[in-house]
């Protein structure tokens, strides 16, 4: 049986509500250093997957996104180390790709679009501006990489233990190359987000329900922004949300039509 999810649109002036049951955290193993160099290109990818990974962000520049934060993490971080060895070939094509348990990682654009999103917000460090954020729906890890290149610290919740469990074991395996801010996966039910690490200055869904859960706008600091897809029953499918919490007044903006795979309740 799954729980009915919580109502969407959220009134504007609602106050938020406090303490939910905490979920089982697992926190990740420190990340390695290794040297950028050191991360081995497979076969398949191209001798230089360095090289095929500065194609797809210029393509991300050329698509429109400016922020150069966000195009150094997509410079940063090595998508082909996410994905079936089967798949290498397409790692850096502007597609969502199979991670199994019928989840996909998300398309490039769409992803650099939402990291845009969520660094533009007025009250953003510079050097970390996407601060204390929570991801909800972990995957392979790939979107969490980026996250930590511009993040403090990351937070990020899998309702598919397996899946969970590749993601540690992908950013495990990769090391990483830079100083980058911790990420703790949690495995969990995201749609409680996750209070223990409560408030957050972002928020990042990457699956989509017919509502958005009001637990995340509750857990969204002061300042905070929160980006995530959403069911638009006005064009009949999803599109990319964005909620502001400034002031003690919680605004709305609906964007992008997007295409995500859904958000579920319970774990798996
Ligand atoms: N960011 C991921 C994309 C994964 S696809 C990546 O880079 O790979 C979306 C993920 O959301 C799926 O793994 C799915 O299992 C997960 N998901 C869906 N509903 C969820 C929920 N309520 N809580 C946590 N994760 C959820």
């Amino acid at each position: 049986m799954t729980k009915p999810a919580p109502r969407f649109p959220l009134p504007l002036d609602r106050v938020p509500t406090k303490g939910r049951a905490p979920e089982v955290v697992h926190p990740q193993r420190p990340l390695r250093e290794a040297a950028r160099s050191n991360v081995a290109a497979p076969s398949g990818v191209g001798l230089d997957s360095a090289a095929v990974r500065a194609r797809m962000v210029q393509r991300l520049r050329a698509a429109g996104i400016d922020d150069e934060r966000v195009l150094a993490a997509f410079d940063a971080v090595p998508r082909h180390a996410f994905v079936d060895s089967a798949l290498v070939n397409q790692a850096y094509e502007d597609t969502s790709l199979p991670i199994g348990f019928e989840q996909t990682i998300s398309k490039p654009s769409v992803v650099a679009r939402m990291l845009a999103l969520l660094a533009d917000r007025p009250a953003a460090s510079i050097a970390r501006p996407l601060g204390k954020v929570l991801e909800v729906g972990t995957g392979c890890g790939y979107q969490a990489a980026l996250l930590s290149e511009l993040a403090s610290s990351v937070v990020s919740i899998e309702r598919v233990r397996p899946l969970h469990e590749r993601a540690r074991a992908n950013l495990d395996a990769l090391g990483r190359h830079r100083s980058v801010a911790s990420i703790r996966l949690v495995f969990g039910d995201g749609l409680r987000g996750h209070p223990p690490n409560a408030p957050y200055d972002t928020i990042i869904a990457a699956a989509g329900g017919d509502d958005l859960p009001a637990t995340w706008v509750d857990q969204l600091a002061e300042g905070g922004r929160l980006v995530a897809p959403w069911h638009d029953a006005a064009i009949g499918g999803q599109r990319l949300v964005v909620i502001d919490r400034r002031g003690g007044l919680i605004t709305r903006r609906a964007l992008d039509a997007v295409h995500f795979v859904p958000l579920k309740s319970g774990t798996q």
